[in-house]
Parts: structure tokens; sequence; C-alpha cells
């Protein structure tokens, strides 16, 4: 098995979001080739999008997978049907959401899978757990973690415990 790591975001505002993301995280866990290595804190955060719908939890978690993003893709996907994901809306709620942020240092630019994530630059949600279990981290494209949290307008933030 090829080792690749790779970091995934995870978030839910739906029916108690964090068992969602502990459910999320043993399911990932239990993908074929791969193993999960670490999770960040759980933090809660405002929605983007439409404002009347729950705050959120997101987690970041680092993996390592002999899997090809791609077939990675895939199986995230399958973890977000079981668990009941319905898409309502653009940015709206939903039970769970696993984003692939980054497949080690690759760069992926096709129709259905965007490497680094395409939005990674502009969340604290997103940034500032990856540097809590990645510190020093350097972003293909967009350069060291710590100057992208520098840019960030102010955070709203609440790291929660769990
Ligand atoms: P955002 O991408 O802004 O976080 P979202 O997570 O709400 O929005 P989804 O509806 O979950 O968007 O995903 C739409 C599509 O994004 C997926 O079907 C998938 O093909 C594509 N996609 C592109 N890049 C990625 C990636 N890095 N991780 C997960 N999905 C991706
Ligand atoms: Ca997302
Ligand atoms: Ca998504």
């Amino acid at each position: 098995m090829s080792n690749t790591t790779v970091y995934i975001g995870l978030g839910s505002n739906l029916a108690n979001p964090v068992e969602q993301l502990n459910t999320a995280l043993q399911s990932i866990d239990k993908i074929t080739s791969t193993k999960l290595v670490k999770v960040s804190s759980f933090y809660g955060s405002k929605p983007l999008g439409p404002q009347d719908q729950p705050d959120f939890v997101n987690a970041v978690c680092q993996i390592q997978t002999g899997l090809s993003a791609f077939e990675l893709l895939e199986k995230l996907q399958k973890i977000e049907i079981e668990q009941g994901r319905i898409k309502k809306r653009h940015w709206g709620e939903r039970l769970i959401d696993l984003d692939i942020l980054l497949f080690a240092d690759e760069v992926i630019h096709s129709e259905h899978l965007t490497i680094p994530h395409s939005q990674i630059t502009f969340r604290d949600f997103v940034l500032i757990p990856l540097a809590e279990i990645a510190p020093g981290l350097v972003i293909p494209e967009f350069g060291n973690i710590q100057n992208l949290i520098n840019t960030l307008d102010e955070s709203y933030l609440i790291a929660l415990s769990h």
C-alpha cells in the first residue's frame, strides 16, 4: 500500500453534528487501504451562505491512504450518502460534508475534483483546524498555512471540547 498523506475537512449542522462527525471519522478509518492518523479539535462556526440555518461543527483529519484522489472522493461521497446527506440548497444545511483539502502535494483541476480544495484559503474553519494538526504546512499553489491564517478576516471560530 502506497502511503499518501491526505487532509479531509468535515462539517455538519444537523442532527447532533458532533455525533455526525464522530460517525464519519469511524467510517473514514474503515475505508479500504486507509488509516485515520490525526483529528483536530471540533470547532463551532457560523454558516456560509444562507444564515437561517444552525451553526456548523467543523474539524479536519489526517489520513494515510493507498487510494487515488478520485477513489477516495468516491468513498467519501458514499459515506455522505450512507449518513443520510440530502442536498437541499447551495451551502445550505447538511448532515455531513466531507471535502478533500489536500492530497499530498498533488494539484488537480478536473471537472469533479479540485485539489487543493478551491476554498481552502478563505475559510477559517478549514485553516485553523488544519494548522492545529499540521503546523508549518505548505499548501501547493498557496504557500505557508500560517501566512494564509494571517490574511483571514476576523475569525468567529469557537473550539469545542469533544
Ligand atoms: P464547497 O466545495 O464550497 O465546500 P460543498 O462542499 O457544499 O461546497 P458539495 O455539494 O459537497 O459542495 O460538492 C459538490 C462537488 O464538488 C462534488 O460533487 C465533487 O465532485 C466536487 N469537488 C471538487 N473538488 C472537491 C474536493 N476537493 N473535495 C470534495 N468534493 C470536491
Ligand atoms: Ca464543503
Ligand atoms: Ca463537499
